[in-house]
């Protein structure tokens, strides 16, 4: 999937190559001596970023030019700032400088609004401080909790849904379905029928939450295209990626090759289980995307916050570097409104996230009360959005 769409060239490029190295820049903020890891160039390495204008200037071993700024990185890891796409940082305008403070520079709510109220879903998107877009539920209602939204098939309306898209074409990138047998019963291939008919109208991708699902996985991942994405991927229960012995079913590895993503979405209940993870990345099946499913209650939640869900893979043996880049760039990948995200490349936007690998001893959650517990622990530490260093609250 790391190649389903060129990384398109960042656009500010062009405003440094002019700057020579025998000239005495003067840079609006340096982050010094982290251990820089940016898969979108095969980075991890020490280095020095230099930022300009709200851009990546330099990335180099030591840039000795001034700045107005410093950072000390030294001992930390640094990374192009986190994408999460799987949130409902859309719910409220606390949503989005909350999750920012975790490192997440750019998040994609994801059906927390359908036709009725995705307006105000947008509104929040446009007002947020960092890159924040939506995904439209295929249900007029957006997410019900804890009935469900789609057990009456008419709250499916396409017409609706896309006349929403069509008011929101700044902020929408896509279509969501929430299929799983609690939500929407024996109407999820109906449901996600009717998702691909707006999705595709508009050329965007669907993202399909499935777990303890009505119908076979394998009937529902034939509704899918290359792009589209399933999240709760470990969602334990009936008609899930594992059959009754624990085997990886065929279809859904088939599904991943040919370019249908699988997102993490770790979420508070029926979304993961230890088990369920360790099995499939046991076959060989990791995510190709973290997202948190997140809302402003997420601390207290198994959750916490991105840096910590990543890190439950740390402790599976998932590659750091690949960990990052499932945070970063692939994240970044899903969505052409991210294109220029997700990289440390120079010209690219500053948004960056500055984390502590610690080791210790560390209990993560699963959705079912399950701890596991690992030996590191990635913990946010400093974010810079579009240049500027946030505050910490
Ligand atoms: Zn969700």
């Amino acid at each position: 999937m790391m190649n389903r769409r060129q990384f398109v060239g960042a656009t500010g490029a062009a405003v440094f190559a002019g700057i020579s190295s025998a000239f005495a820049a003067t840079y609006d903020l340096i982050i010094k001596g982290g251990r820089v890891i940016d898969p979108s160039m095969g980075l991890d390495a020490t280095r020095d970023i230099a930022i300009s204008g709200g851009r990546i200037a330099a990335v180099e071993a030591s840039i000795a030019a001034d700045a107005a700024e410093t950072i000390d990185a030294r001992g930390k890891i640094v990374t192009a700032g986190l994408i999460d796409i799987h949130t409902h940082a859309g719910r409220s305008k606390e949503g989005p400088p909350m999750c920012l403070q975790d490192g997440v520079t750019g998040w994609v709510d994801a059906g927390s609004g359908g036709a009725d109220n995705i307006d105000a879903v947008a509104a929040i998107a446009r007002g947020a401080p960092q890159i924040g877009r939506c995904l439209v539920n295929i249900a007029r209602t957006g997410v019900v909790t804890p009935t469900g939204e789609l057990h009456d098939i008419n709250a499916a309306n396409v017409a609706m849904a896309k006349a929403a898209v069509e008011r929101n074409r700044d902020v929408v990138v896509g279509v969501k379905a929430r299929l799983s047998d609690n939500v929407a019963g024996a109407n999820d291939l109906e449901a996600l029928r009717r998702a691909q008919e707006v999705a595709t109208s508009f050329n965007l991708p669907v993202m399909i939450h499935v777990g303890q699902n009505y119908s076979p996985l394998r009937a529902i991942l034939a509704l899918l295209k290359r792009g589209d994405i399933i999240t709760h991927i470990y969602a334990p229960g009936k008609n899930g990626i594992l059959d009754e012995k624990g085997f990886l079913s065929p279809d859904v590895m088939a599904a991943h090759r040919r370019g249908v993503i699988f997102d993490f979405g770790n979420g508070v209940s029926d979304h993961f289980d230890w088990d369920t993870v360790e099995k499939a990345t046991k076959q060989g099946l990791w995510p190709d995307t973290f997202s948190t499913d997140w809302n402003t209650s997420s601390k207290t939640s198994g959750v916490v916050d991105l840096p910590n869900v990543m890190s439950k893979f740390i402790m599976y043996g998932m590659p750091l570097n690949q960990i990052i880049a499932a945070a970063t760039v692939n994240a970044a990948r899903c969505f052409p409104a991210f294109d220029d995200r997700g990289t440390l490349n120079v010209g690219a936007p500053a948004d960056i996230a500055i984390m502590e690998l610690r080791e210790g001893t560390f209990e993560f959650l699963d959705n079912y009360k399950g701890t596991r517990t690992g030996r590191q622990r990635l913990f946010p530490s400093e974010v810079v959005l579009g240049g500027k260093r946030v505050q910490r609250a």
